[in-house]
């Protein structure tokens, strides 16, 4: 795909004016342009500009025709309110797993804090350190590892001790472990992929309100400097879930 030239058809512009007299004048006139966002500079791009050159001099011209103004998000030219929310989108970027998030069995602020740790952006040590906030960067739970998003809700030995624990518990049958990908993201996927489309929802719901439960109890230890066992997290993890159930059945 070459992409060192500007057409009218790559115009930034949400309305393109087609210059019918400048651009389009009559087979063989010459009088056409491309512009070049950079010089060319293998010969790849000047054998592309020289075959688009040659095809914009086939193109038939009209030089009686006036200039007219055209909307560029449809086939034919014409505004359309539908074609105009479409372009709201464009450029945008899909990531599937962040999808199942907003359905799940959860609170909405906890649906939220998993956003933000699968993307690492909760305020790790890690993430403090990023931002100049001096903080001890080993992990609360264990304090023996740095404390990342990825540490802290599946490697630490904290967590998957108290993962385990929950797990047994809820009698979601065997899962995955936690070593079986580096990713958070990459566990959680394997994890859910065992579950069918009903029960999905379901499952997304314990785990976040396992991660959710997991950084309540890293900030016990950080900020009030008490501390409650692996199986105390699960416990009140399995209690989250079970009160969300309830209320939202
Ligand atoms: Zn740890």
């Amino acid at each position: 795909m070459v992409e060192w030239f500007i057409t009218k058809e790559f115009s930034t512009t949400s309305i393109s004016k087609i210059k019918k007299k400048k651009y389009f004048g009559t087979k063989g006139s010459g009088n056409h342009s491309i512009d070049l966002v950079r010089p060319l500079t293998t010969g790849v791009e000047i054998r592309e500009y020289a075959e688009l050159w040659e095809v914009i001099q086939l193109q038939a011209r009209d030089t009686n025709a006036d200039d007219e103004i055209t909307w560029r998000w449809t086939p034919n030219g014409e505004y359309t309110t539908k074609s105009a929310y479409r372009i709201q989108f464009i450029g945008r970027t899909r990531t599937s797993l962040f999808h199942p998030i907003w359905k799940a069995k959860t609170e909405p602020k906890c649906r939220f804090f998993a956003w933000l740790l699968l993307q690492k952006k909760i305020l790790t040590a890690d993430n403090l350190a990023k931002r100049g906030w001096p903080q001890d960067t080993l992990c609360k739970l264990c304090n023996s590892e740095p404390e990342t998003p990825t540490h802290l809700c599946k490697d630490c030995i904290f967590t998957r001790a108290s993962w385990d624990r929950l797990i047994s518990w809820l009698q979601v049958g065997s899962l995955p472990p936690t070593t079986v990908t580096t990713t958070l993201k990459g566990w959680w996927k394997k994890c859910r992929a065992g579950f069918d489309k009903h029960n999905k929802p379901f499952f997304d719901g314990i785990i976040i309100y396992f991660w959710w439960n997991i950084w309540k109890e890293r900030n016990r230890r950080t900020f009030n400097q008490v501390s409650k066992s692996e199986e105390e997290v699960a416990l009140l993890t399995k209690e989250d879930f079970q009160q969300f159930s309830l209320a939202f059945s």
